[in-house]
């Protein structure tokens, strides 16, 4: 049995985990930096970095205590190495080198979007390459196909916003505070999603990707209609937001599937995939294709350390491990051969 010591620091979240190759989390820890960011709306890098360099280190000697383990019974360290805010990637990836170093076990540094696209695998022990996923987190809305470690193809990408940030912002302008998705989906249960009348951007298109700018600009016009006085309310706004994404998601999906060679599973991850009703329409699109749906539990959807440590896991097993000096990387996409597309925030 071989066991990996996970590190993820490249956002909000500071966390540490133990994970074996037998697919068993031993301990894992999270620190939510929610309270520090919630008094400015959004993450602010600086102090999201100076939180990861407070945090880290008890987090890692904790999260070893509660697994009963030290520093020297794990097999090797793995830290996400980016994408992310730099400050933080740059704590994770030194405390990692440091105790790489003093333990002398290989590093691994990991893309933290692989980790979010290995982590079925973590929950699914049936999960095979390759698969179809749906990456849908803060900072992306990716179609991949996943067909092995390190090897990906972007299918598509939002030319854009990713939904994440549009379920923010849809969020900052009902007046939910941060972080909006889960407020946003709470809202919306209990709203009537044919009230407001939303676009659906790409929809039926011949080009296979993401827009959710205009959609965001939709709602900010549907509250001010609100303001003055149209027949629907906040959770109106909230449901009708969600039906239009799903709408989006599963159009956008289902011209991917159409077009992409023999998969074994539809999937889902990213903090995005916590969303029931997402998980619920991709869950009925695979059912259509007679595929099957895999969506990672909830802990594992959001940022998460036990991921980089699984990516680590399957890193290790074909025998890969970095150098001490590897830099991390603000940007780093998982398909370095996919094209740029057009719009003016392009996101990798
Ligand atoms: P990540 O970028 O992977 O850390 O995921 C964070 C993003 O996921 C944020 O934009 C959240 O608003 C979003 N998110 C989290 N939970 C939900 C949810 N239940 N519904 C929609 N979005 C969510
Ligand atoms: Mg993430």
């Amino acid at each position: 049995m071989r066991t990996v010591l996970g590190i993820e620091s490249s956002c909000d979240e500071t966390a540490a985990a133990l994970v074996t190759d037998g697919r068993v989390i031993l301990a894992q820890r999270i620190a939510s930096q929610d309270e520090v960011h919630r008094p400015y709306g959004g993450v602010v890098p600086e102090i999201a970095a100076r939180a990861h360099a407070e945090r880290l280190a008890p987090l890692i000697e904790a999260t070893l205590a509660d697994a009963n383990m030290r520093l020297e019974d794990v097999d090797a360290i793995a830290a996400t190495a980016g994408p992310g805010l730099i400050g933080g990637v740059m704590v994770g990836l030194v405390t990692a080198k440091a105790l790489a170093m003093a333990a002398d076990k290989p590093l691994i540094a990991i893309n933290h979007l692989e980790g979010h696209a290995l982590s079925p695998r973590l929950a699914d022990p049936g999960l095979e390459y390759p698969y179809l996923l749906l990456l849908v987190s803060g900072g992306h809305c990716q179609i991949l196909g996943v067909e092995g470690v390190g090897r990906f193809r972007r299918l598509a990408t939002t030319i854009d916003d990713a939904l994440g940030e549009a379920f923010d912002k849809t969020a900052k302008l009902l007046g939910l505070g941060y972080p909006g998705g889960p407020a946003v989906e709470r809202l919306a249960a209990r709203g009537d999603a044919r009230k407001v009348p939303l676009p659906r951007p790409l929809v039926g298109s011949d080009e296979p990707h993401f827009s959710f700018a205009g959609l965001k600009s939709a709602v900010m016009r549907a509250k001010q209609a609100m303001d003055k006085g149209a027949g629907y309310t906040e959770a109106d706004i909230a449901a009708s937001f969600q039906q239009a994404a799903i709408d989006c998601l599963v159009d956008r999906t289902r011209r991917a599937l159409k077009n992409v060679g023999e998969m074994n599973a539809l999937v889902v991850a990213g903090g995005v995939a916590a969303n029931q009703a997402i998980r619920s329409a991709l869950e009925t699109l695979a059912a259509e294709h007679r595929l099957a749906f895999v969506a990672p539990p909830l802990a594992l959807c959001t940022d998460n350390a036990a991921m980089i440590a699984w990516a680590g896991v399957e890193r290790l097993a074909l025998g890969q491990s970095d150098p001490l000096d590897i830099a991390a990387r603000p940007r780093w996409p998982l398909d370095p051969d996919a094209e740029a597309v057009r719009g003016a925030g392009v996101k990798a």
